[in-house]
């Protein structure tokens, strides 16, 4: 059986057997926000284009060329969102959350979408979890950050993964060290790739991004912004550091640290995975201490991160085990399926996972059903009103009382 339709390309269904290992993932980071004191918070799938505009920045690659744009009835600008930052600043100035206690503390997880060329770890609806902490600019909401996505980590075991940091100073400072790398990206100008050459002006960081080798090599003399820090945002980093080896965290410190986005002052971070190949980042983010004035709010600095759900999947490259049942109730005769069903539904109110024959099977038919999905106990219902109690496992059948029917069961499933 073949459909005459597939899945848009990058794009893919979620079937039960990836479901489960998805599962774990958005459970493990639920648990770890709530734990730091992060609450959930959800925007729409689509904003106006505009926002992204303003707030994610014309000169990036995802404003430039990735977001799926499209005019409603109405003929507005609508896009769907490539990224979960700049709606929560919408909705954090929409919803006056200046005037709760700051900073405001938040987390996320949903799907976002970007006009990428596909391939594997990148995908045109993907999905990330994420956190912010706005209104507050203090190194410790920095380390805080990156403690949670290390703690995600190392709780969902992702082996290989390497902490990559690096600080990209305030605006004022920045401006000036971008003048200077413009000079040496014009200096050898006929070397760099086209995209490069282009966006000089534009967007000189992403030189350090790129991955043709003519640009590599005139990268590798290019000034860092780290070593040009000015001192308020050299000492901020620095204590980003020093909180972070005092929690055990180790990171390297990479000065061509470069992130896709406009928005990001002072803090950016990267946690990357030796086993993705290509598409090898997991997650990471920064600070964007500028990005709600920018939005039209007063000057409110804050920091956050976002990780790719089908990244931490692919780098763990494990299908999780079907939990199985605890009980499957099987008939002999059809004038027991009614009685099945209401004694399923007791035992699922019990707490107990429960299925029944929803297929007009025979015995022998449902005792392999059973089997196939994993069913520790199987009940036979007998036309008499008795019962029997199969153990998968051992292969032991015995008669059981009906009164003791949810107690034995029930003692299954532990
Ligand atoms: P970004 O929002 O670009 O900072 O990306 C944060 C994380 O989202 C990355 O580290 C990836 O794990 C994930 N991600 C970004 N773009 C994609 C994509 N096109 N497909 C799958 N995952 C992505």
């Amino acid at each position: 059986m073949a459909s005459n339709y597939q899945a848009p390309r990058g794009t893919f269904d979620v079937l039960p057997e990836e479901a489960r290992g998805r599962a774990r993932v958005e459970h493990a980071a639920a648990a770890i926000f709530a734990r730091a004191g992060y609450e959930r918070i959800a925007t729409p799938a689509f904003e106006d284009t505009e926002l992204f505009e303003r707030g994610v920045g014309r000169s990036t690659d995802i404003v430039r060329k990735e977001m799926f744009t499209f005019e409603d009835k109405a003929g507005r600008s609508i896009t769907l969102r490539p990224e979960g930052t700049a709606p929560i600043c919408r909705a954090y100035l929409q919803h006056g959350m200046h005037k709760l206690a700051q900073p405001v503390k938040l987390c996320y997880a949903g799907p976002f979408f970007r006009h990428e060329r596909p391939q594997a770890g990148r995908y045109r609806q993907f999905h990330q979890i994420g956190v912010e902490a706005i209104g507050t600019d203090s190194p410790l909401a920095d380390a805080e950050a990156i403690m949670l996505l290390h703690d995600l980590i190392a709780e969902l075991g992702v082996p290989g993964v390497e902490l990559r940091l690096g600080s990209l100073g305030s605006p004022g400072p920045r401006r000036a060290y971008l003048e200077d790398l413009k000079a040496h990206l014009r200096a050898r100008e006929d070397e760099l790739s086209k995209d490069v050459r282009e966006r000089i002006d534009l967007n000189p960081l992403r030189a350090f991004d790129a991955d043709d080798e003519g640009t590599q090599a005139v990268m590798a003399g290019a000034p860092t912004i780290v070593e040009r820090l000015a001192d308020e945002d050299a000492e901020h980093f620095a204590d980003v550091r020093s909180l972070l080896e005092a929690t055990g965290i180790a990171y390297t410190i990479d000065p061509t640290l470069v992130r896709g986005l406009d928005y990001y002052t002072r803090t950016i971070f990267s946690f990357v995975c030796d086993e993705l190949g290509a598409q090898s980042e997991i997650g990471g983010g920064g600070r964007y201490d500028g990005l709600i004035e920018q939005l039209g709010g007063s000057p409110t600095p804050a920091v956050g991160w976002a990780a790719g759900i089908e990244r931490i999947l692919l780098a763990l490259g494990e299908v999780e085990e079907a939990a199985g049942r605890d009980a499957f109730l099987a008939v002999v005769d059809e004038s027991q399926r009614q009685r099945a069903m209401t004694l399923a539904a007791e035992l699922r109110h019990a707490g107990i996972s429960t299925e029944v024959d929803l297929g007009g099977r025979g015995l022998k038919g449902q005792l392999k059903h059973a089997d196939r999905i994993g069913a520790r106990r199987v009940l036979i219902l007998e036309a008499d009103g008795g019962a029997q109690l199969r153990d998968m496992r051992s292969g032991e059948q015995r008669p059981i009382e009906a009164g003791r029917l949810i107690d034995e069961i029930g003692e299954a499933g532990s």
